[in-house]
């Protein structure tokens, strides 16, 4: 007994007893039919054409299989490994491909001689989405007779997926934050028509709170409108010289009336040298003054922001400008410093909100960059502040002084 169920279950070769099994369940014949039929291999004209359609299948670029009239493996290609790597020509495909509903699109391909199209998961290792075609190929032969295969190719619906999804939270967050001052304002004009109606003192406050909510929606639809502009041109570098010692002092003095209401005290460190990037001055203007009002907003209990523009090195040795934006506020504790970047991400929702925070503003930088080629990050430690930096690709030609 032992030793049967052994010889059942090991080794490479297909044994019979699991063989019929696979073959019913694949075809729904019997298995004395699929001894009775001449291994694909072996068949003249199909074995004629073996080579020709591995090179074809070869040249696939995703997943490929060709299967004879009996559910047998003739070709496939090294795509086609990723999603069955226990594939073997010659043997019963059913035995390598173990998704059910694949089975199912085989079974009924060859039974109706018409195309099937069909998903699935792949759980393991991680979950990944596929659609399968199972499309009846007929190859006619010299002597009037047709050689029956089924040609069976995959898509990896994986990427689409998950931007499916992220679409989808994007969509219903997006709403959430519209919806909240949107409630706020319709509160208040019932009240203004109703209750509060002659109340002039109500309605001066009143007024004042609906102002502030319109205001933060418009910023809202704002960031939204900037980040989709800035992925729509994510694939064109910028090209203008931008002169990056005159874009800091512009956003400086533009947050000055901001850094003076938060009693905060901004110090620039300038390089001796000039530092030129291509870029787009407006996109990073924009980028520069989030990270500023950011520390002047959340880092306002330090009293004092250092903006530091600098020549430096990327890990790879490549001229890079750095812009450091440090306060010394309350920080950020380090589980939240990876999901900063994200859309809508806060460390502390009514903290943002109650300081006009949209939560789009890092993840505005972080694609502002991107498009620049460079990238943000983030260092901080509880209670010493953050510093935000913007890194950024110095053209090449552009000598450090003295050098
Ligand atoms: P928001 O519109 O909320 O400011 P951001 O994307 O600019 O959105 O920032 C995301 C979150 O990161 C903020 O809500 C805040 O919690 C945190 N944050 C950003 N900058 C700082 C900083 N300098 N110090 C402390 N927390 C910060």
């Amino acid at each position: 007994m032992a030793s049967d169920s052994g010889s059942d279950d090991s080794g490479d070769k297909v044994r019979p007893g699991r063989l019929r099994g696979a073959w019913r369940a694949l075809t729904g014949r019997g298995a004395d039919e699929m001894r009775a039929r001449p291994s694909p291999r072996r068949g003249g004209g199909l074995a004629r054409r073996v080579s020709l359609i591995d090179a074809l299948i070869r040249g696939l670029p995703a997943p490929a299989i060709v299967l004879d009239r009996d559910g047998r493996v003739v070709a496939f290609n090294q795509a086609a490994r990723s999603i069955a790597p226990a594939l073997r020509a010659g043997e019963l495909a059913l035995i390598a491909l173990r998704m059910p509903e694949l089975v199912d699109a085989v079974r009924r391909a060859i039974r109706k001689r018409e195309p099937q199209r069909v998903e699935f998961i792949e759980r393991v290792p991680h979950d990944r989405w596929y659609e399968a075609f199972v499309a009846p190929v007929s190859l006619p032969e010299s002597d009037g007779a047709h050689i029956e295969l089924l040609l069976m190719t995959f898509n990896d619906l994986t990427p689409l997926r998950r931007v499916e999804e992220m679409r989808a939270d994007f969509i219903a967050n997006a709403s959430h934050e519209l919806r909240t001052p949107l409630a706020a304002l319709l509160g208040f004009i019932e009240t203004l028509q109703g209750p509060a109606k002659n109340d002039t003192a109500a309605r001066e406050k009143f007024l004042a709170i609906m102002q502030q909510q319109a205001s933060r929606m418009a910023r809202l639809i704002d960031d939204l409108l900037s980040l989709s502009r800035i992925e729509l041109n994510a694939h064109l570098p910028p090209s203008t010289p931008v002169d990056l010692a005159s874009l800091v002092r512009q956003v400086t003095d533009g947050l000055q009336t901001l850094a003076r209401d938060r009693k905060v005290e901004i110090r620039l460190v300038m390089p001796p040298e000039p530092l030129t990037v291509l870029g787009d001055r407006d996109e990073l203007i924009r980028g520069l003054e989030n990270l500023v009002e950011n520390a002047l907003k959340y880092g306002a209990a330090g009293k004092r922001v250092d903006i530091t523009l600098s020549r430096a090195q990327t890990r790879s040795g490549a001229p890079e400008a750095r812009i450091a934006v440090r306060d010394f506020g309350p920080g950020i504790a380090p589980e939240h410093l990876p999901r900063l970047t994200e859309r809508f991400y806060r460390v502390d929702v009514a903290d943002s909100r109650s300081q006009g925070g949209t939560g789009l503003g890092l993840a505005l930088v972080k694609h502002i960059l991107n498009r620049h080629g460079g990238r943000v990050s983030v260092e901080s430690t509880l209670g010493q502040g953050a510093t935000f930096t913007m890194h950024l690709p110095l053209r090449t030609g552009d000598a450090p002084s003295g050098a």
